[in-house]
């Protein structure tokens, strides 16, 4: 164990004060407003806690979409309950309205991000891509009004169902 914290200290450049600094930010899930992280970065919690079902599709697909030219970047993937109902409650300081920051974010025990089955994908032109695209590793746009949210609600090759109205 003592071996095992002096090799990760001597791995990490910034030293053992930001690691940790690091590993607070990170293990909820949250992911800066305007930042993206990438599908292999497999030690940030909003990756490394998604379902591992979801995960394998949405690499194959962002194989498939590097060849077409296109990024997918991770811009929100598992959330822990407490950073879900911290999003709610922002969305309804911004709205002045519960009933339309619900229409934006879903409460801990509703939403798809919380059990690691839903992740947001950008920029604009690789949800374009994942939208045409998506179904043939099942991964389809939940929500009509995100274009950027995706689940599994398919089996590979099939067609998705309509997005659904909020
Ligand atoms: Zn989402």
């Amino acid at each position: 164990m003592a071996l095992l914290l002096v090799m990760v200290t001597a791995c990490t450049p910034a030293g053992p004060r930001s690691t940790s600094a690091q590993v607070r930010v990170t293990e909820d899930g949250s992911i800066p407003k305007n930042e993206s992280i990438s599908l292999d970065d497999g030690r940030h919690a909003a990756i490394a806690n998604l379902d591992p079902e979801l995960l394998t599709a949405m690499r194959k697909a962002a194989a498939d979409a590097k060849l077409a030219g296109v990024e997918l970047r991770v811009t929100s993937g598992w959330r822990s309950a407490e950073y879900q109902q911290r999003l709610l409650d922002e969305a309804v300081e911004l709205y002045r309205s519960e009933e339309e920051a619900r229409r934006w974010v879903l409460p801990p025990e509703k939403s798809a991000h919380v059990t690691g089955k839903a992740i947001d994908i950008g920029p604009t032109n690789a949800d374009d891509w994942l939208i045409q695209h998506g179904a043939d590793y099942g991964l389809c746009q939940a929500y009509a009004n995100e274009m950027w949210h995706f689940e599994l609600l398919t089996t590979p090759g099939g067609q998705c169902p309509q997005p659904q109205s909020t």
